[in-house]
């Protein structure tokens, strides 16, 4: 059956482009090169495996279509079918779901199709304020959810923590139609039981939004909302591994009636396609249903344990080292640093760490004096340093490069900075030679070494 012509397609492809657009192609080994190289603590981030990407790469991309499998508006699509029924059936299964949709094109993208299925424009929707860890699409003005509904946020309390009580009070002051509680950066677990309470007092549907957990939710290290939420939205190239993508989930309410008279998965797969929705990338399906088939698996499930013991651990070392861990710590994958406290800015301590190597991202935090431009955070994250097979004890020599970049960096107003020559070569040196220690499973190595920052001895 196999000819391995799939195989040979993406290889000759490869060839095709080195021989034919040479400065394409090389800015495609460069990227390769620099993941291999950096330290990458990005918290929305993880790593696809190469079986991942070649479904991606592959002909799937090609099958033009509407519709859903067996329900199709073209010809042509037995075999995508497939792969499409396959990528439900893993998502069904990794999250223990009644319900899944597998083509929205983004986890945004996932959330305005749920709040264009449920609602009218104007209608309250109660979310996380974007500044203390919420997401864009949950309400904040800056995006459609916060235009064309009537946006409130609840917040944080003293401690750092989600404020329920607050929370419940603004859902009892301004009833909401629909919830959304999951965060961007939150280090902590999520009490879904309790907003579901909340939402059913008032009469609002329940939505959560995993993007950053969903790991963690799968592998049963985070409570699921898959059963507590009406619905559950992630994107999956964050912690499952996956193709840049969403992915909708409902559970025991799949069957619940809306307004509309559909039930909520029917009013839900109406709203992907045709309402907000085209064609599918069948190709991202494929890389989905790849990636969902790992995420079933027990190697999966110790990656989640060292996602987050390795997280803890980085917690820990930075706070000993004096850093302001938000929370005092994580739950998660995911540390916030308060780097305002002293006296430097996200941005410089993105910038300072990038030019040593090290990959992260500057974050807002609860009471911000900057912009999201400049911000006063740092998030950090452990995806990909798990991923390599770095674990707690690593996480010493991850802390101690952090703390000298950013107890030597000085900073030149709220943007720029300057970091000696030596504190420099030094911990570039470091984070490299820990990414060579630690390779990229499945990942062929890096046959040369082109970074700047590998030069260095
Ligand atoms: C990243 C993220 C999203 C958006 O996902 P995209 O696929 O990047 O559009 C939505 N919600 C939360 C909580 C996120 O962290």
């Amino acid at each position: 059956m196999t000819t391995g012509i799939f195989r040979r397609t993406l290889a000759h492809g490869a060839d095709l482009l080195a021989a034919q657009d040479e400065q394409l192609y090389e800015l495609l080994e460069r990227e390769q090169q620099r993941q291999h190289e950096t330290l990458a603590m990005v918290a929305a981030a993880s790593m696809a495996d190469p079986s991942v990407l070649v479904c991606e790469a592959s002909s799937t991309s090609n099958v033009t279509t509407e519709g859903y499998p067996g329900a199709r508006y073209h010809a042509g699509c037995e075999v995508v079918d497939e792969v499409e029924r396959l990528a439900v059936e893993r998502a069904k299964e990794a999250f223990g779901a009644r319900y899944a949709n597998v083509q929205p094109h983004s986890g945004s993208t996932a959330n305005q199709v749920v709040l264009c299925s449920l609602l009218n424009p104007g209608d309250v929707v109660l979310g996380m304020d974007l500044k203390a860890g919420g997401h864009l699409t949950h309400g904040a003005s800056a995006s459609m959810s916060g235009r064309f509904f009537t946006a409130i946020a609840y917040g944080l309390g003293e401690d750092g923590l989600i404020d329920y009580d607050a929370m419940a009070r603004l859902a009892r002051t301004h009833r909401p139609k629909l919830i959304f509680c999951g965060a961007s950066s939150y280090p902590r677990t999520v009490d879904f039981q309790r907003f579901r309470e909340v939402a059913d007092e008032v009469g609002a549907y329940l939505v959560a939004d995993i993007s950053h957990i969903a790991g963690l939710v799968a592998a049963g290290l985070h409570p699921s909302p898959v059963d507590v939420a009406h619905v559950t939205t992630t994107s999956t190239y964050k912690q499952l591994y996956g193709p840049r993508g969403g992915l909708i989930l409902v559970g025991r309410d799949a069957e619940l009636r809306t307004a509309s008279g559909k039930t909520l998965a029917a009013a839900l797969q109406d709203a992907v396609f045709p309402y907000l929705q085209g064609t599918p990338r069948l190709n991202t399906v494929a890389a989905k249903a790849r990636a969902l088939g790992q995420v079933c698996t027990p190697e999966f499930r110790q990656l989640a344990e060292r996602i987050v013991a390795t997280s803890a651990a980085l917690a820990k070392e930075l706070d000993s080292r004096g850093h302001h861990v938000l929370t005092g710590g994580t739950d998660t994958h995911m540390v916030l640093l308060d780097v305002g406290r002293r006296g430097l800015t996200g941005r410089i301590a993105e910038r300072a760490l990038e030019s040593c190597g090290i990959v992260v991202n500057k974050n807002s935090i609860p009471g911000d004096p900057h912009g999201p431009r400049v911000t006063s955070g740092v998030r950090l994250g452990t995806n990909v340093l798990a991923l390599r097979g770095m674990g707690p004890a690593e996480m010493t020599e991850c802390a101690e490069l952090v703390d000298t970049v950013l107890g030597a960096v000085v900073p030149v107003g709220d943007r720029d900075y300057e970091l000696d020559s030596t504190t420099r070569a030094g911990v570039a040196a470091r984070a490299t030679a820990l990414c060579h220690r630690f390779p990229l499973p499945d990942h062929p190595l890096p046959t040369r070494a082109v970074a700047p920052t590998a030069a260095v001895a």
